[in-house]
């Protein structure tokens, strides 16, 4: 199968912005085994767009385009296309539904003629958009070719290809595609990309990070014929990946259902080990994102919930004067906190958290973000001392991936005993 890119934008001529989205298409395709002998960038001008798709077509099976899928004069994209396919472009009711929805969503007003967003040839496979008001599609231009439209702004453009349009290209050229989602907690992403600088180079497999708050995913794609040579092309990779971030490294699965809480209600069910929680700063939260997890039941006791200092001392025991000395905001007490609750709960594991989430309170020995998180189990008290970054909903949530990384390191220690 052979493939060309038409990227469509007078500012791509005008150098206002960079053809970011070639380079992302082109990776996509070498990683697939898909060839690619030329690329064209095009501004907006119908003519001169035709001549490009007819040039394209005449020596490739796929053109992929991005860009101009917009409501305005100048979006002619799938205009120009549906002339060279010979086909009218009709109301699609899908399409329709998807643009309705993603301006009452955004709470844009939506004007007559962002309609045109949700027109195209009868037999086109429309592509949903869940990240932006342009849908794009998959056009039969006749002859077995296929004229494919992705959206201009690559956060729109890079999801949708990989989630809609790699699964069909694989398919039509007979290839098959397997994954592995790396999990990556406790590294940042400059990190992780100082060692893997394989995260530079493209081919296959190839191996691409998505960050969010306090970890980093590897997404590492392999394409062969069948599954079993993809396969082997991919175990060399996830094994260097592994060599290189080890304990950093927290769930490695074919699909990208994994996440720490997965991973910790994971490993305390391995063990048979129960949890419980005391919760300060992250009031319940961190038991509420466990819960989450199906099966959780077997593994999570219960919490609790204690704001307010006294809270502390009434429902947990921990003595006063230790919260007066050391301060509510200190590892004696979340040692404190978590040694009360497990007791109380008689599990094998408590976990405790104790900070300051802001964005008032904080002061120069104690700032906004200092967290103790603290761990309770046969194996013995320890504490974890944290000096966050950002806002409230973000310290209350890194707090909660580092807690919930703390229990499963815990399950997995335990566990290794139980072996022994
Ligand atoms: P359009 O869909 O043509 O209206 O493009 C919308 C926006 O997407 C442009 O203003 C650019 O910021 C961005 N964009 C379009 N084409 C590319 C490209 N080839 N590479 C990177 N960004 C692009
Ligand atoms: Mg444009």
């Amino acid at each position: 199968m052979i493939a060309e890119i038409i990227c469509v934008g007078t500012e791509l001529l005008m150098g206002q912005v960079l053809n970011t989205n070639a380079q992302f298409l082109s990776r996509e395709l070498a990683g697939l085994g898909i060839t690619q002998r030329h690329q064209q960038v095009v501004g907006d001008n119908a003519e001169r767009l035709e001549a490009a798709y007819r040039l394209a077509l005449s020596r490739a099976d796929v053109v992929i385009t991005s860009g101009g899928l917009g409501p305005t004069v100048d979006d002619i994209t799938k205009r120009v296309a549906a002339r060279v396919a010979g086909r009218e472009l009709v109301l699609r009711p899908e399409a329709e539904q998807m643009v309705r929805e993603r301006f009452r969503q955004y709470h844009r007003e939506m004007l007559p003629n962002n309609m045109s967003q949700a027109m195209f040839t009868p037999d086109s496979k429309v592509l949903l958009n869940p990240y932006g008001t342009a849908p794009g599609a998959i056009v039969p231009v006749g002859n077995g070719q296929f004229i494919v439209h992705l959206p201009g702004p690559p956060r729109e453009l890079q999801p949708l290809f990989r989630e809609q349009v790699k699964p069909w290209l694989a398919e039509r050229s007979g290839r098959t595609l397997v994954s592995r989602y790396i999990r990556i907690f406790g590294l940042g992403e400059s990190d992780v990309d100082n060692r893997l600088r394989r995260l530079e180079e493209g081919g296959n497999p190839t191996l691409s990070p998505y960050c969010s708050t306090g970890e980093v995913m590897l997404r590492a794609t392999a394409s062969a014929e069948t599954e079993a040579a993809a396969e082997a092309l991919l175990t060399p990779l996830v094994s260097e990946v592994q060599a290189a971030l080890g304990d950093a490294i927290y769930d490695i699965r074919s699909d990208d259902s994994g996440s720490m809480a997965r991973a910790a209600v994971e490993a305390l069910r391995a063990g048979g080990l129960k949890v419980c929680t005391a919760e300060s700063l992250t009031g319940g939260l961190i038991a509420a994102t466990m819960v989450e997890v199906p099966g959780a039941s077997e593994a999570v006791k219960g919490g609790f919930v204690t704001y307010m200092t006294e809270s502390k001392t009434e429902l947990l025991g921990v003595p006063a004067e230790v919260i007066e000395k050391y301060n509510v905001v200190s590892a004696e007490v979340a040692a404190a906190m978590a040694e009360g609750a497990r007791a109380r709960l008689g599990v094998d594991i408590a976990v405790s958290a104790t900070g300051l989430a802001g964005p008032g309170g904080g002061t120069p020995e104690r700032p906004v973000g200092t967290v103790f998180v603290g761990i309770c189990s046969p194996l013995g008290t320890r504490t974890l001392p944290l000096r966050l970054s950002g806002d409230r909903p973000r310290i209350r949530e890194l707090t909660v991936k580092h807690a919930l990384n703390a229990v499963r390191l815990e399950a997995l220690q335990l566990k290794g005993k139980q072996q022994k």
